[in-house]
């Protein structure tokens, strides 16, 4: 896969799978940009990590769930590169409750981090896309929003909603040479997930198939091949990286 010349926009990519994202890309020879929330020694720490040195990867501190930074954003990008080929929509959060005890912020504050930022996103890069009659999006979705999970009724529907919106994006612009996929992980280990209970991580452990947690690169690999040209004829679909665990 090569991905030479292309323009590639990664949110979240301070840490976890976005990292993975991010030195996948620009190995494979695209031009990345990616946003984070606030770590700005991490993501420095993601710039430095990347292994080619010829393509530019750049950072900038931007909250997805924002419309003005998102617009500013995308602003700074396109009066730079005047285009943008391929999106990964990878920042989200996690504020897990029962729903008795789920308050209005925790279920909010999902659904924009995860949700929203993706409509937002995607308003901003269409324009460009269609002018260039190319466009790869890719949206990180969840096995819970395959299969729901108790406690994460908020993260499942943003995450759900996602495969929803990529499927309507994808029907929208297939005539327009934009594809628009969905990934969807199983547990991958990440900040997001260190954070669990012990307990929690071995109940998970004990129903993946392949009997070991997911990495970020695992995630990476098939991000990298859905924004190639390999993939031109696949949209609209959902794909797990999950060890089998949603089987
Ligand atoms: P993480 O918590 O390690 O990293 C999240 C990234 O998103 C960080 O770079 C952070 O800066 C960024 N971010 C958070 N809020 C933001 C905001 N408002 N604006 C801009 N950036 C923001 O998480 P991760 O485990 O790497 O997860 C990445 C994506 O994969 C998420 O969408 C998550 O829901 C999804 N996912 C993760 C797993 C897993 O097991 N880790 C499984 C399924 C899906």
């Amino acid at each position: 896969m090569d991905l030479k010349g292309k323009i590639a926009v990664v949110t979240g990519g301070s840490r976890g799978i976005g990292r993975a994202v991010v030195r996948k890309l620009n190995c494979l020879g695209a031009t990345v940009i990616f946003n984070y929330l606030s770590n700005t020694a991490a993501a420095e720490e993601t710039v430095k990590s990347c292994s080619n040195n010829t393509v530019k990867v750049i950072s900038h501190r931007c909250d997805v769930s924002n419309v003005e930074d998102v617009r500013i954003f995308f602003k700074s990008i396109l009066d730079e590169f005047e285009k943008v080929d391929i999106v990964v929509n990878n920042a989200g959060i996690n504020r897990d409750n029962l729903l008795m005890r789920m308050k209005d912020e925790e279920w909010r504050k999902v659904i924009e981090v995860n949700l929203t930022s993706s409509f937002l996103v995607t308003r901003e890069v269409i324009k460009t896309m269609m002018r260039k009659k190319f466009g790869r999006l890719i949206y990180i979705s969840s096995v819970v929003g395959i299969r729901g999970n108790a406690g994460q009724a908020n993260y499942a529907a943003s995450k759900g909603g996602i495969i929803a919106f990529a499927k309507s994006i994808a029907q929208e612009y297939a005539g327009r040479n934009i594809t628009a996929n969905v990934v969807a992980p199983g547990f991958i280990e990440t900040e997001m997930t260190n954070k669990l209970p012990e307990s929690v991580r071995t109940k998970y452990l004990a129903s993946i198939p392949m009997k070991r947690y997911g990495k970020g690169e695992d995630v990476a690999n098939l991000v990298a091949f859905l924004a190639s040209e390999e993939a031109a004829y696949i949209t609209g679909q959902v794909i797990s990286v999950d060890g089998g665990l949603a089987m």
